[in-house]
């Protein structure tokens, strides 16, 4: 897989899926860009990275001047990957507060970045978004009414771009990354509120699967799934991204 020549920006990039994703892309030969919520964050992120070159930037994604600036830059690959789990509990038991903030993060902090990146990539008539979906973009669990809304929103918000701007070079994707060991998936297990919750540890994948995929979704390779919500357990999916198949 090469991207050589390809600037990427990975939101949420200092941990989890995020930090593997950079590391990924960095390692098939794109310029890579993460955001991160903290100067010390991004310290983290670059320990972890080691000798994998990668730029990180102070940018909540919810803060649309920070996102504005960054986006100046101009990407050829995006990918909104920063989201939050919470409020985890029944909508009786959550504020409209932590609801509204969910929403903002994952869903409408993803349409602020993709209306922000557009611009540069349709001057180029090329560009990748890849939007981090869930398999609770499509089928609710206890608890997490926000979190299944958003992303159900953010599967939408992926085949709008395309229906829009998917005959002018750009190629979306929504791509669920599995049931992946990260922190997301600790705070689900302490929640005990529903199936996904109760998956034990060691039946989690490795965030290096998801970044793989995403990696060669960035690819020539992957151009006629344009458009598409995927799912890393597709098995079609896994074999083109040279993924084992699953047991
Ligand atoms: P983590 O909770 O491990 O990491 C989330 C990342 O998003 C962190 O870098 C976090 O930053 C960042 N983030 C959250 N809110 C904001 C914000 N407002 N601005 C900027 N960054 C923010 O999550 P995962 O790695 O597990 O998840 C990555 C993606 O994959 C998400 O979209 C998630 O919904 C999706 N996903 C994950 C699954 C899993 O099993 N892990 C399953 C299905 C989908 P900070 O460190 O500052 O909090």
């Amino acid at each position: 897989m090469t991207l050589t020549g390809q600037k990427a920006l990975v939101t949420g990039g200092n941990r989890g899926i995020g930090l593997a994703t950079v590391r990924a892309l960095a390692e098939a030969g794109a310029e890579v860009h993460f955001t991160a919520r903290s100067a010390a964050n991004i310290a983290e992120a670059q320990r972890a990275l080691g000798d994998t070159k990668a730029t990180g930037h102070h940018a909540d994604m919810t803060d649309r001047p920070a996102m504005t600036t960054l986006m100046d830059q101009g990407f050829d690959i995006l990918v909104n990957n920063a989201a939050m789990i919470g409020p985890i509990g029944r909508m009786l038991d959550v504020s409209v507060e932590d609801w509204a903030q969910n929403i903002n993060t994952n869903l409408t902090s993803a349409f602020h970045a993709i209306q922000l990146a557009l611009p540069a990539m349709l001057a180029k008539g090329a560009g990748i978004i890849i939007n981090i979906s869930s398999g609770a973009a499509h089928r609710a669990q206890e608890g997490w009414s926000a979190y299944c809304a958003g992303k159900a929103g953010l599967a939408m918000l992926t085949k709008s771009t395309h229906m829009e701007y998917g005959t002018q070079g750009i190629r979306i994707y929504g791509f669920a990354p599995g049931i992946v060991d990260t922190d997301m998936q600790g705070t689900i297990r302490a929640s005990g509120i529903n199936p996904v919750s109760k998956i034990p540890r060691a039946e989690l994948a490795p965030a290096t699967d998801p970044a793989q995929a995403i990696t060669w979704l960035c690819t020539e390779a992957a151009q006629d799934l344009a458009g598409q919500e995927l799912d890393i357990r597709q098995p079609e999916l896994r074999a083109r991204a040279g993924l084992r198949p699953l047991p």
